[in-house]
């Protein structure tokens, strides 16, 4: 255990400190203007290895979809998984959807309000409940995230990868976290360390110069740039056919576009639509409608996108799942992944969904 050197760590001052900090510079993000729980729960699912300016605009538009518990619990799995699209790690969608079945099931669609009984739930770990837990109703527990970490190690000089183990190390910042919790404010203290460690405390370039906790900060402007880790590169091909309906139902000038399920055997983005793959990543010139950067996690995948006629689409293309033709209108609501949904943005057959965070955006499609 850590001991807890009670002059060093003022705790007083430095909540006055980091509190008048936070109330000057805080980002002005949708979900710090709530205090229902289950908006601050997606917020924080979303948050999750996702960049905040994606998941303001997901954010939103999950929320007019699912303004509650009760109407996520009740929608089918690929229409949460549809108004996921572009966030990324779409176990996540999953998770949060299960999660509030569950709650929708057993405790009447109304989320406990302790962090130990959030816990409880499925899918719900110790951040996600105290972030809920003290946001939402006050309570007295730290959130450690990522951020929280960092900024606390740099302030006490602990060394990550020093000679405690991870265990230890985690338990003395935890320790550490609980102490300096301001008891009377603890979900804008809880927040502000994690908006401190998420735009001046930041892994590769913290600004010290700025920092409102630089005088009692162990390891100020010791942190030098790093580079960022080299991106891997691949080369896909994908096929991109497009036919009128044969469905007069569907209307005149209807136009569906070939796509397929991935399995759900597999790990990377289970149950999603996509174009359907080509054997080779070579396009002859002639060939090609578009090339694509797209990023997952650290591969950079070029991807070229063919035209491919109805007719020469078996010959053409390598089969990897259920194949179906979907109406364009269709399509824009379907659980795609975020790849599939840029290209068909791009090539203007996408009209509903906004589109302009998710093609900015470097997508973590894994898991
Ligand atoms: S002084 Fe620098 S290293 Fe220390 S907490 Fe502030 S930003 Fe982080």
């Amino acid at each position: 255990m850590v001991k807890l050197d009670r002059e060093t760590w003022d705790a007083a001052r430095l909540r006055v400190q980091l509190l008048g900090w936070y109330k000057c510079n805080q980002r002005d993000l949708p979900w710090r203007r709530s205090r229902d729980p289950y908006a601050i729960w997606v917020s924080e699912i979303m948050l999750q290895q996702t960049r905040v300016a994606v998941v303001v605009e997901r954010y939103q538009a999950f929320l007019e979809r699912f303004p509650t518990l009760i109407s996520l619990a009740l929608a089918p799995e690929q229409e949460v998984l549809a108004l996921w699209s572009g966030l990324g790690y779409y176990r996540r969608a999953r998770m949060l959807h299960k999660a509030a079945q569950f709650v929708a099931e057993q405790h009447q669609g109304n989320l406990p309000n302790s962090a130990d009984d959030l816990r409880a739930l499925p899918g719900i770990g110790a951040y996600t409940a105290a972030a809920i837990a003290s946001i939402a109703h006050g309570q007295g527990v730290a959130v450690v995230d990522g951020n929280v970490e960092r900024v606390l190690c740099r302030l006490a000089g602990w060394e990550a990868s020093g000679r405690k183990g991870g265990a230890a190390l985690r338990r003395d910042i935890e320790e550490l976290a609980a102490h300096l919790l301001d008891p009377e404010h603890p979900g804008d203290f809880n927040q502000a360390m994690m908006e401190l460690g998420a735009t001046v405390c930041t892994p590769r370039n913290p600004q010290c110069l700025v920092c409102p906790l630089s005088a009692r900060c162990k390891t100020r402007g010791e942190h030098k740039t790093t580079p960022r880790p080299r991106m891997l590169s691949r080369e896909v091909a994908h096929a991109l056919s497009v036919r009128m309906s044969p469905n007069p139902g569907t209307g005149p000038g209807s136009r569906e576009v070939l796509l397929e399920q991935r399995p759900q055997s597999v790990t990377v983005m289970p149950g999603l639509w996509e174009l359907p793959a080509l054997p080779d990543a070579a396009v002859a010139q002639q060939d090609l409608r578009m090339t694509v950067r797209h990023a997952i996690m650290q591969v950079n995948y070029y991807v070229r996108i063919r035209t491919v006629f109805e007719d020469d689409v078996p010959a053409l293309t390598v089969p990897g799942g259920e194949r179906r033709w979907v109406p364009l209108y269709e399509a824009a609501t379907m659980a795609l992944t975020g790849l599939t949904r840029k290209v068909l943005s791009r090539a203007h057959l996408l009209t509903v969904v906004p589109l302009d965070a998710i093609a900015e955006s470097p997508e973590i499609d894994v898991l």
